[in-house]
């Protein structure tokens, strides 16, 4: 599986699942400019730092992460907004992308909650299938839990649930990730040559 990348803005299966995530909305690349002392995975505190520093507003709402032919997932983010009104993420993201396609969603209303991250699978493959259950599965299960330290509420019993869950999540990745040859058939279980799918 390749790498989770921010999706064009015109594909039509990316419209289709902002229309689904968030419908009274529209997606915009969001140019990312870290603040000094940013913390990855923080967007919340960062911006809510920023803005007692330098005024402007929070807007709520999900980035829209590609893992071409595999998946597309939307995960709850906040940006900062200037004072000129324009959303800029001052959270560093993973490999340094320099921008981010953000969908705001005013319907957030509260973070004091962690939102599980929303997912589509873009194969027929019954492995991505499997793992996109059990990302919604865990998601689910980590939304009963505080933002802010949600490690320290599990009991031992929750703590069990939550490595269960990984476990096979981590396992499934591995297994799509694997590369073969490419004329095989794909290690996604999708009975595509791996070049047409997940190598592609
Ligand atoms: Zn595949």
């Amino acid at each position: 599986m390749g790498k989770e990348t921010t999706p064009k803005i015109d594909d039509v299966r990316v419209i289709e699942f902002c229309r689904e995530v968030a419908p009274a909305s529209r997606c915009s690349y969001v140019q990312v400019i870290t603040e000094n002392n940013a913390i990855h995975r923080d967007c919340f505190n960062n911006v809510s730092k920023k803005i007692a520093a330098d005024g402007g507003t929070m807007q709520l709402g999900w980035t829209i992460w590609l893992r071409p032919n595999v998946l597309l997932s939307a995960d709850c983010h906040a940006v900062w907004v200037n004072n000129e009104n324009v959303m800029i993420d001052i959270t560093p993201q993973p490999d340094g992308e320099e921008r981010i396609l953000f969908l705001p969603d005013n319907t957030i209303d509260s973070i004091e909650f962690r939102i599980p991250s929303k997912y589509k699978a873009l194969t027929k493959s019954p492995l991505v299938a499997e793992f996109v259950e059990l990302l919604d599965a865990r998601g689910k299960f980590l939304s009963k839990f505080k933002t802010s330290d949600v490690m320290l509420n599990m009991s031992e019993s929750e703590k069990m649930t939550d490595l269960v869950l990984s476990m096979r999540i981590d396992e499934i990745n591995v297994e799509i990730k694997r590369k073969v040859g490419r004329n095989a058939s794909c290690p996604c279980l999708s009975e595509m040559k791996y070049k047409k799918c997940c190598g592609a």
